[in-house]
């Protein structure tokens, strides 16, 4: 089989960094129209053309949620090192991609499976003295040092944990141990940036890491989910946490199961982002009595309603913290209200609107003087 159509076998289910992962990717070229790229967004930013691939699509395990789930009639794909190097350098040299995702189904054990996405990660920085973006999965079972080998070729290492806790993975992915298999590898990742120098990785710098959960699959609640991954920011300093919303699979266990609300994927991200950069802490974040978030308006919108709509903030005192807490208002929007302030105070939305902020989402919630705005304004 042509080395490229096998590569069109193997596209990574999860959507992983990719600004629309269920729509065609605008990147295709004519000559490679059947590939899995997609646009994935880099942390400074950047928008690159990224290949996601598998070393291979066969795979010994079977979550219910999973297209290459063992047993399933399906065609498969494996690549040596070698061969999957060799291609995605042919395909960057033709500038048809900008970046790699390595990830793979499991064959034979997690061990073994590492050390073919090792090798192909050696090849691509060593013999094709590759500089480019390079994603690589840890694998379910993976030893501490090939962790440590992997984390000096990588740009970012990820190892999703799919569920956000033993049961609700049991229910998912049942081959999966969450603590020993999973949790405690990004807890190692974390140990070896904290405890070894980065002087052998191929670029100075540790790289950073990510997980990933399946959304709306077994029941789990948004505090199940955001508290597990509040834990993984805090103890793995883990740069991103994806939230996958759950679309059935032909001929899988869910395959009947209802596909979950792009909403609920969407505020979980904003949670994530509050607890993250913002400075929320697990107890502010406006769960229910079941655990759900609204779906109806932002996290961050829903906490001042009850915390800012009779306490407003006054922009011309407030510190850094307070103002961040205003809807509407994001860190670039603090630096610059801090800095207009010092040369004039603000006394109206107008003044906002030509700092870039979103005054009307503003303006129920602050003071601009002592006086709260006419947000009825029109800003058209
Ligand atoms: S380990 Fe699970 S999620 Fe990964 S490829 Fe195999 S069946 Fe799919």
């Amino acid at each position: 089989m042509e080395i490229l159509e096998q590569l069109s076998l193997t596209q990574v289910n999860a959507g992983l960094e990719a600004d629309s992962p269920r729509e065609a990717p605008s990147c295709y070229t004519p000559a490679h129209k059947d590939l899995p790229i997609t646009n994935a967004r880099m942390p400074n930013g950047q928008t690159i053309k990224l290949l996601k691939t598998m070393v291979t699509s066969a795979c010994e395990r079977d979550c219910f949620y999973c297209p290459f789930r063992a047993g399933r009639d399906m065609r498969r794909a494996t690549f040596t090192p070698d061969d999957l190097a060799k291609t995605y350098m042919t395909l960057y040299y033709a500038k048809a991609v900008e970046g790699i995702f390595l990830s793979s189904g499991i064959i034979g054990g997690g061990v073994r499976i590492q050390d073919k996405i090792i090798a192909t990660a050696e090849l691509l920085r060593g013999k094709y003295d590759y500089k480019g973006y390079l994603h690589a999965k840890i694998m379910p079972g993976a030893e501490k040092d090939q962790i440590a080998r992997l984390m000096e070729l990588a740009s970012r290492v990820s190892l999703n944990l799919e569920a956000p806790n033993t049961e609700r993975l049991r229910r998912l992915a049942p081959k999966k141990v969450f603590m020993e298999e999973l949790v405690r590898r990004l807890l190692w990742v974390e140990e070896i940036r904290t405890t070894q120098s980065p002087f052998k990785t191929w670029n100075g710098r540790w790289p950073s890491s990510a997980t990933q959960f399946v959304v709306g699959a077994v029941g789990e609640s948004d505090l199940e989910l955001i508290a597990t991954s509040e834990q993984m920011f805090r103890r793995a300093h883990l740069r991103r946490v994806y939230y996958s919303r759950f679309t059935p699979q032909r001929d899988t266990p869910l395959e009947n199961h209802p596909a979950e609300n792009p909403w609920r994927q969407h505020r979980l991200y904003q949670s994530s982002y509050l607890l993250r950069d913002y400075g929320y802490s697990l107890e502010e974040l406006p769960f229910d009595q079941d655990g759900k978030l609204p779906l109806d308006t932002d996290p961050k919108t829903a906490w001042a309603d009850v915390h800012l709509r009779q306490q407003p903030v006054e922009l011309n005192r407030a510190d850094w913290e307070s103002i961040l807490r205003v809807p509407g208002i994001g860190k670039v929007g603090v630096t610059r209200i801090m800095q207009a302030r010092r040369v004039r105070a603000l006394t109206s939305l107008h003044q906002l609107k030509a700092l870039g902020i979103n005054a009307k989402r503003a303006a129920p919630f602050v003071l601009l003087n002592g006086k709260r705005p006419e947000y009825q304004l029109s800003f058209g």
